[in-house]
């Protein structure tokens, strides 16, 4: 017998965001952190829209663009030459911008939404070692005041950073390698002509990242190449040095709140599930910022499992569901991993052959529209699908294969204009009906799966037709497409359901 369900170790802002959402679903949880207080580091900068999609399925979205600073625009120079303008304002979603918002403000803000929900993150509590088991895995946690406690749960959720005791108490593989260049970081004030955009700056010397925040700061981000010497620590005078013979020219930079020295490790592990222990975040892969994938991806790591927890815990499916988290975002990290270090590798070219081809050839490409949209489609994370997840099932519509993203999409929904995110099952599965000629038949059928599957009818029209096309859709509770089926396969869409959901 368990003491609780689910014991999160680490309240990081995956820890958090796990916390968040096993609360939503219903699931009892212990979230214990080391850290008596949040970070006050900016660490994180970016949320990209994906996860503000998913914050929005958590009931919080707002709370982040209340705070956060939209960015809609990317540029590229290579050796002062502007290369790449990439814009974001074009993007199908209802955020279609970089987020810009500190690590701190993240964290905040999710804790004070777990707050709301009613759920806590226990401070000062770490988790020091566990023994797992067939049934169950029990946890050794120890309190400040040198206190100990063993508690048994049924689910481990490892969301405790790079240096994850759990993944070293699993005896995983970490592997991966760490990048050969070193980068500084400053969180400064620029007085000069900067833009508000995100701006890479390719130079001979190497790259040059401005990146804004709030009220006026900006994070500058340049490798330490050849003609910087590695130095000791950070300076303001290295930042503005790099700012100087790299940037834009005639900015200064002053009142430094972080300045850092940080090196790039490239690693993961080779999967994420370990009987019933599971890694998320940091715990299961790092990687270069170039991007600003990684917390993004262990956000979107915690809505993954989280309702299939939600669902194994409750008795309403069997343990496959839960089979499927691992090669999920195991594969999603593979990807992360393979952008992060392309992008890090051209970006610190220093062969001068070789960055005169990297330029010339990044120059014709992002020439094309086409390409542009793909290189902030995948920045932007709405990309991300299952396409080989056992969760994906039927065949592709007019425009989306199942493990697809569910776009959103103006839709008349019984005769009523609703936006689809705000119709959109947030506890439980999706039926919905797009065009269907036979509409009563999904409002029966997801009766039959009370109260995890919600009916939805739209017509086929107008973005309706555009995003989704006539059909039947199963969206999962995390809003990728799970089955999709033509309007009228009712029997298809319950066996799908049926193999997920005990009705
Ligand atoms: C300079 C820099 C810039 C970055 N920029 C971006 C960006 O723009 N976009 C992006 O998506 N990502 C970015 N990242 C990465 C991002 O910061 C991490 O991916 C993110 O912090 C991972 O969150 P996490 O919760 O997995 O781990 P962490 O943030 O490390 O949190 C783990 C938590 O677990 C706690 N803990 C550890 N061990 C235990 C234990 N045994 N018991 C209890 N608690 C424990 C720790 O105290 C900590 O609070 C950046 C990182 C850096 C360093």
């Amino acid at each position: 017998m368990s003491d609780v369900p689910v014991l999160v170790a680490g309240g990081g802002p995956i820890g958090l965001a796990m916390a968040c959402e096993l609360r939503r679903h219903g699931v009892a949880f212990r979230a214990v952190e080391r850290a008596a207080q949040r970070t006050d580091l900016s660490k994180a900068l970016v949320i990209w829209p994906r996860t503000l999609e998913l914050l929005r399925l958590a009931g919080c979205a707002d709370d982040f663009t209340a705070v956060g600073r939209p960015t809609r625009e990317a540029q590229l120079r290579a050796n002062g030459r502007l290369i790449a303008e990439i814009s974001f304002a074009g993007i199908a979603t209802p955020y279609p911008y970089a987020l810009f918002i500190p690590q701190s403000e993240t964290e905040r803000l999710l804790e004070e939404h777990l707050q709301r929900l009613g759920g806590r993150l226990e401070r000062t509590i770490e988790l020091t070692s566990f023994e797992p088991g067939p049934n169950s895995v029990v946890c050794t946690l120890s309190h400040a005041d040198g206190r100990t406690e063993q508690v048994t749960c049924d689910y481990l959720v490892a969301c405790d950073g790079a240096h994850s005791v759990v993944r070293h108490g699993l005896k995983l593989d970490f592997a991966g390698e760490t990048e050969p260049v070193a980068f500084m970081l400053g969180d400064v004030k620029l007085d000069g002509a900067v833009e508000d955009k995100l701006q890479l700056y390719w130079h001979r010397e190497g790259v040059l990242g401005i990146f804004p925040m709030q009220r006026g700061r900006f994070r500058v981000i340049a490798d330490l190449g050849p003609a910087i010497e590695a130095p000791q620590e950070a300076t303001l005078d290295l930042i503005q040095s790099a700012l100087d013979r790299r940037g834009p020219g005639g900015v200064r930079a002053y009142d430094p709140v972080w300045l850092s020295l940080f090196r790039i490790n490239d690693r993961k592990v080779a999967d994420y599930r370990h009987g019933r222990v599971f890694l998320t975040g940091d715990a299961a892969h790092i990687h270069s910022p170039a991007g600003g994938q990684g917390m993004n991806t262990g956000i979107q790591d915690a809505f993954n499992l989280a309702w299939k927890l939600a669902l194994t815990i409750k008795g309403k499916t069997g343990d496959r569901l839960l089979v499927t988290y691992s090669p999920e975002r195991s594969a999603v990290g593979d990807m992360v991993l393979r952008n992060a270090a392309r992008l890090t590798r051209l970006a610190t070219l220093h062969q001068p052959a070789a960055q005169w081809l990297r330029n010339q050839i990044a120059a014709s490409v992002m020439r094309f529209a086409a390409a542009r949209r793909v290189f902030a489609r995948t920045m932007t994370e709405l990309d991300i699908r299952y396409p080989r997840s056992a969760l994906s099932q039927g065949r592709p519509s007019k425009r989306l294969r199942p493990g697809d993203r569910a776009p959103d999409a103006a839709a008349t929904v019984d005769g009523q204009r609703r936006q689809l995110f705000d119709v959109l099952n947030r506890d439980g599965f999706t039926l919905l009906a797009v065009g269907a000629a036979e509409a009563p038949s999904a409002v029966e059928l997801a009766a039959r799966f009370m109260p995890w599957v919600k009916a939805i009818t739209a017509s086929a029209e107008g973005e309706m037709n555009a995003r989704y096309g006539a059909g039947l859709y199963v969206i999962r509770p995390d809003w990728y497409v799970g089955f999709i089926g033509r309007a009228d396969q009712y029997g298809k869409a319950e066996r799908y359901l049926a193999t997920w959901l005990r009705s």
